[in-house]
């Protein structure tokens, strides 16, 4: 199903066709910390689906511990909203951070980096559990 969304503002706007690649909860500890949450919740699709519909986000490019691969990740300069990133090590992938779509209640089929799970967060019932990337 296509989606579309926004960050918290307003500034920025994106949306997507077809099906996404994945939905996948990212339990690793850069997750945790450009989100300011427990976890991130992404929807990954291709990038020749997605498109910025309104705005510029600014970007920064974070290295991975284990890929040693760039990991571009855009957010809104103006509210601070985490909106998407684009992995190196991923061509041609772009996750969203479902939180800012209009219709974030789809269903998860992965989880990835579960060994670094918080202690009060449970598993989705029904979905691949990866120890660190699959
Ligand atoms: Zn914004
Ligand atoms: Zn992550």
């Amino acid at each position: 199903m296509p989606g579309s969304g926004n960050c918290l503002c307003g500034s920025i706007a994106f949306e997507y066709t077809g099906e996404p690649a994945l939905t996948a909860l990212c339990h690793c500890t850069a997750c945790q910390q450009w989100g300011g949450s427990a976890f991130s919740s992404n929807v990954a699709v291709l990038t020749t689906n997605f498109a910025i519909t309104k705005g510029t986000p600014k970007t920064w490019a974070r290295t991975g511990d284990l890929s040693g691969k760039k990991h571009h990740l855009f957010f809104c300069g103006d509210c601070g909203t985490s909106i998407f990133s684009q992995p190196e090590g991923m061509p041609g992938v772009t996750q969203i951070k479902s939180g800012n779509m209009k219709n974030s209640n789809i269903p998860i089929m992965a989880e990835i980096f579960v060994t670094r799970r918080r202690d009060f967060v449970t598993a989705v019932a029904g979905s691949k559990q990866a120890p660190e990337m699959p």
